[in-house]
């Protein structure tokens, strides 16, 4: 199959894009790289199946000669820190850039999987998140660039699929981590461990009381691929089901570093959800998945990674 990943530089779009080339497909990579980077993904820009577009998907439809079998929609911001720099163009993405390539996509007669997330789920009332909730999402708040953009693209979608009877499916992606996250891109895992390799005291914000369930990459690419193939249209949430608070997350990277940390507590921000953790029933259910790799051992394989980019 012919697949463009739009957002293909990014963290989780680089992986996919090793994947799918992996499993004999052809690769259009697409990014505007002002998250994603050049680096995730130039190990592969020698292999023909491969190529790279450097292309902002929020500016227009992607003049692209032949055809499509598949459009995976991955691309925007996804940290909070990143998202509050770049709140127009978080906006702008989700919307017309989940616009234009279902427009692509629509011409092309491909099919669509669009990557939506948890923040759909806001600071939720009720844990597990399962879809069928709707969350409790802050429409003027400091997270709403992102939220109310997913959330408007999953509509987007599901006007499409009725309208123009599109092949489009939703993932609403929970926490992932893994290699290629920035050093910088200010999300937790990222913060701790560098933090930790270099004996910095660890940030906490608020009390650390607050919980995530963290789903390492491989896992996570896993159920996307499984989506992409599966009858199923979602929203299907994929994420890991183990619950950890931010100090337990602390607490193990600490002991995998091998290293007494201190750590500094920060002012809590605003519209920080307080739980967070997947219901992942439709998706055993429908995909057969469910995450393989417990949190210990994909921080060790992730805090390797960032000691060998030092
Ligand atoms: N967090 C923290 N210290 C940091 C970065 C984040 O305590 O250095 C907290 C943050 O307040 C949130 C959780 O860790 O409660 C996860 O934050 P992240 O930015 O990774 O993702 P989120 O799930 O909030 O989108």
């Amino acid at each position: 199959m012919k697949v463009l990943i739009a957002g293909g530089a990014g963290f989780i779009g680089s992986h996919l894009c090793d994947r799918l080339l992996s499993d004999g497909h052809e690769v259009i990579c697409v990014d505007n790289l002002i998250t994603g980077s050049k680096k995730n993904i130039k190990h592969n820009l020698a292999n023909s199946r491969f190529s790279f577009i450097e292309f902002d998907v929020a500016e227009g439809i992607l003049q692209l000669d032949g055809n499509l079998d598949y459009i995976v929609n991955l691309a925007s911001p996804a940290s909070p820190v990143d998202y509050q720099k770049y709140p127009i163009e978080t906006l702008k993405v989700g919307a017309l850039g989940t616009l234009n390539t279902l427009e692509l996509a629509r011409r092309k007669k491909a099919k669509y999987l669009f990557s939506s997330t948890s923040e759909v789920y806001g600071d939720p009332d009720v844990s597990p998140q399962a879809e069928t909730y709707w969350g409790r999402v802050n429409p003027v708040g400091s997270r709403s660039q992102y939220d109310e953009s997913k959330r408007f693209a999953e509509a987007l979608i599901v006007a499409y699929r009725k309208k123009h009877s599109l092949d489009a499916k939703i993932v609403r992606i929970f926490n992932t981590y893994g290699p290629r996250m920035r050093k910088n891109d200010g999300r937790v895992v990222p913060n701790f461990i560098c933090q930790a390799l270099t004996g910095k005291p660890l940030t906490i914000y608020g009390d650390g009381a607050q919980t995530r369930s963290f789903c390492y990459i491989d896992d996570l690419v896993e159920g996307i691929v499984k989506m992409m193939f599966a009858k199923e249209a979602g929203p299907i949430n994929l994420g890991n089901q183990d619950e950890f608070t931010i100090r337990e997350l602390a607490n193990k990277i600490s002991k995998i570093i091998n290293r007494k940390l201190s750590v500094t507590k920060q002012k809590l921000p605003p519209d920080d959800p307080k739980q967070r953790c997947p219901d992942i029933t439709l998706a055993k259910r429908h995909l057969k998945w469910q995450p393989k790799i417990k949190l210990q051992e994909g921080l060790v394989k992730t805090i390797e990674w960032f000691k060998e980019i030092r």
